[in-house]
C-alpha cells in the first residue's frame, strides 16, 4: 500500500533496529483518510470472505478496527483488555502475551458475551513482530470456537517470525506494509 509505505517513510522512526515509532498517524495521533484507505485495503483483500466480527486488542487495535469495521457493513468490533477492572465480566476467555515492546507478560480477555460459535473472526492489529499478540487473540477465539478467517497486520516486521507462527497455525496473513530491516535508521521495505 503506497500511501502508508509513504507515511512510514516520512514520518517513521527507528528505535534501535527492531522497532519502529508511528506515533504521529498510527498510535498517538491518527491519521483518519489514511485509516479510510487501510479499511479500503482490508476490505479489497477479505473481499471473498465472509466476516461476522472484528477482534482486536486495546489500545492501538481499537481505532484501526472501528474504521476498517466500516468497510465490512458496520460489522461490530471486539477489543480483548489488558487491563484488570472491575466492570470487567469475570466469564471470560483468557490468554497470556507476552509484550515485545515491553518485555514482558500480559492478559488479553473478552467476554464470552460478545464473540460465539457462529462468528467469523477477522483479527486486525498495527504491528506484527513475533505474533503474540495475534496469537493471543487466536486462542481467545478458538475458546469460544468461532472460525478465524484471518490476521489483517498494517505494519509486519518481517525479520521477525510472526507470520510463520501464524501461518503454522493454518491462518492466512494479510499485512498492508512488509519491513524487511530497520538497521541504520533505514526502514527497507520486502
Ligand atoms: P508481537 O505480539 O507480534 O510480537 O508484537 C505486536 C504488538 O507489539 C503490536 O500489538 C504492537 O502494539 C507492538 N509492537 C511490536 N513491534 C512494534 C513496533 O516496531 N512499533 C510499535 N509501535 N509497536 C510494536
Amino acid at each position: 500500500m503506497e500511501a502508508l509505505k509513504n507515511k512510514i517513510l516520512n514520518e517513521g522512526t527507528v528505535i534501535g533496529s527492531e522497532i519502529l515509532k508511528v506515533d504521529s498517524f498510527l498510535n498517538h495521533q491518527i491519521d483518519i483518510k489514511l485509516l479510510n484507505e487501510i479499511g479500503q485495503e482490508f476490505k479489497k483483500r477479505f473481499a471473498k470472505n465472509e466476516i461476522t466480527k472484528i477482534l482486536t486488542v486495546e489500545a492501538s487495535g481499537i481505532g484501526i478496527a472501528c474504521i476498517v469495521a466500516q468497510y465490512f457493513n458496520n460489522i461490530p468490533v471486539v477489543f480483548a483488555k489488558k487491563h484488570d477492572s472491575t466492570t470487567m465480566d469475570n466469564n471470560a476467555y483468557e490468554a497470556e502475551v507476552f509484550s515485545f515492546t515491553k518485555n514482558k507478560k500480559y492478559k488479553v480477555r473478552t467476554s464470552k458475551k460478545y464473540i460465539n460459535k457462529e462468528d467469523k473472526i477477522l483479527i486486525i492489529d498495527d504491528f506484527l513482530a513475533n505474533g503474540n499478540a495475534a496469537l493471543g487473540l487466536i486462542k481467545i477465539t478458538r475458546q469460544a470456537e468461532a472460525s478465524i478467517v484471518g490476521v489483517g497486520i498494517v505494519i509486519e516486521k518481517a525479520f521477525q517470525n510472526g507470520r510463520e507462527c501464524i501461518e503454522n497455525e493454518g491462518i492466512k496473513v494479510e499485512s498492508l506494509a512488509i519491513i524487511k530491516s530497520l538497521i541504520d535508521n533505514k526502514v527497507v521495505f520486502k
